[in-house]
């Protein structure tokens, strides 16, 4: 994991180094050469307000990422919003809230229920209560949307403090009549989500003992998915549907605000003299890629049935030198010579480029000719040098280009131009 860390005076000044570093974040995958998509992300229990995951596109993923192909919005599951067409939405529905049992009257809307405890940080319970949440039929309620409005509500009429934890418990769901049975005899508080696609409800709450009945919504509290309009671009006239892709996770960036600052003390005295010298907590950002996880997914995502092709920006080393023979002498010295020159050409462009060294090798096993090429395409790399008994006649040396699921690309090449030959295709 690649971890990096930012601390600022002030929220603005967060955010311009989020910026920068989602720019520079946007850079590496860019360059990399794998396909890759940005996604608007739930910060999760990181806290803060803003935050996005980077994401390999591949159908081995385990995310699942909504996307409108008409305007490039990209959300993870947890946080895309999707409009609804007027016949998904639902209407008259009934809402039986009652102490320990809640139910739906008719089967046009989908109730989740959930009992939750709210405890301070050393773990003394603060308050129980509630919840029932509202959708219509065949959709799915999204649950860390509606655990994280019930937290700001707690922690906004100071039911629980900003480091407390709130657990919540069993989350059952039903779709028909039956009643659902609450653990939670005497819940403190009773509160329903409705979903915006719900046009139109009633509540009856007749039973209840003396807890309050809190109401959040409606707003966008189910989760969004394929075939949902776009709610960034669609307008009356344009609906452009969202689709699901399949990705892999291989970056996140977090503005975090003062949680952690605070709580650890993270804190500096203000320049400005005319304010009161009070220290203030710093604002901070997290960022961090996965750079194994990142390796593995570019090996998912750039291979074929002969093997891995790895994009070059990645590639353990750029080329490979096999000699068709292993008992020609002048030929394995000619293999060391083209070694050694390329190698020289990388030094002398390493203050240039500033990265490579080391990238060039040579296949020297005793193995058949066939076989050591059948490796070179497995193991992947960008470039092959083929080194066959005219180049000593010739001067020419045929380079093998991998490219994913088609043959090689073939190139001759004059020995004396190969180390320009490859720097020019930043292979060295
Ligand atoms: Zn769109």
């Amino acid at each position: 994991m690649k971890d990096l860390y930012t601390f600022d005076a002030s929220v603005k000044e967060a955010y311009t180094s989020y910026d920068l570093v989602a720019k520079a974040y946007q850079n590496i995958f860019q360059r990399i050469g794998v396909p890759f998509v940005v996604a608007e992300a739930d910060s999760g229990n990181m806290g803060g307000s803003k935050s996005h995951e980077y994401h390999l596109i591949s159908p081995a993923g385990e995310d699942t990422l909504l996307t409108c192909s008409s305007c490039g919005y990209t959300a993870n599951e947890e946080l895309a919003i999707g409009k609804l067409s007027e016949n998904n939405k639902t209407n008259n529905v009934t809402i039986n809230i009652h102490d320990n049992t809640n139910h739906t009257s008719n089967d046009n809307a989908t109730i989740t229920q959930f009992d939750f405890t709210a405890f301070d940080k050393e773990g003394q319970l603060l308050h129980n209560g509630k919840a029932t949440t509202v959708t219509s039929p065949g959709r799915s309620i999204n649950h860390i949307k509606v655990e994280k409005t019930l937290r700001q509500y707690l922690e906004e009429q100071n039911m629980m403090p900003n480091d407390g934890m709130l657990d919540i418990m069993a989350i059952q769901t039903k779709s028909d009549n039956d009643t659902i049975v609450s653990k939670q005899q005497q819940p403190e508080s009773n509160h329903v989500f409705i979903d915006d696609s719900v046009q139109s409800y009633t509540i009856s709450s007749t039973a209840l003992s003396g807890g309050q009945l809190v109401m959040h919504g409606p707003d966008h509290f189910r989760t969004a998915s394929a075939g949902d309009t776009c709610a960034s671009c669609s307008d009356n006239n344009n609906k452009n549907a969202l689709t699901t892709v399949k990705a892999i996770e291989v970056g996140h960036t977090f503005y975090l605000g003062t949680k952690y600052s605070k709580t650890l003390g993270c804190e500096f005295l203000p320049t400005d003299r005319q304010q009161k010298q009070q220290k203030q907590p710093a604002e901070m950002g997290c960022y961090g890629i996965g750079i194994s996880r990142m390796v593995a997914t570019a090996a998912e995502v750039c291979h074929d049935d002969r093997g891995i092709v790895w994009p070059g920006t990645i590639a353990p080393y750029r080329v490979c030198i096999v000699p068709t023979s292993n008992n020609n002498k002048e030929l394995l010295h000619l293999a060391d010579t083209i070694y050694d020159t390329l190698e020289d050409v990388t030094l002398y462009h390493v203050k240039n480029r500033g990265l490579f060294v080391d990238d060039v090798l040579i296949d020297d096993r005793k193995q058949m000719f066939g076989a050591k090429m059948a490796d070179a395409e497995l193991i992947g790399y960008p470039f092959i040098v083929v080194l066959g008994k005219n180049a000593l006649e010739s001067g020419m040396v045929e380079v093998n280009q991998r490219v994913q699921g088609e043959p090689n690309i073939k190139h001759k090449v004059p020995i004396d131009e190969l180390g320009q030959w490859l720097y020019e295709r930043q292979a060295i």
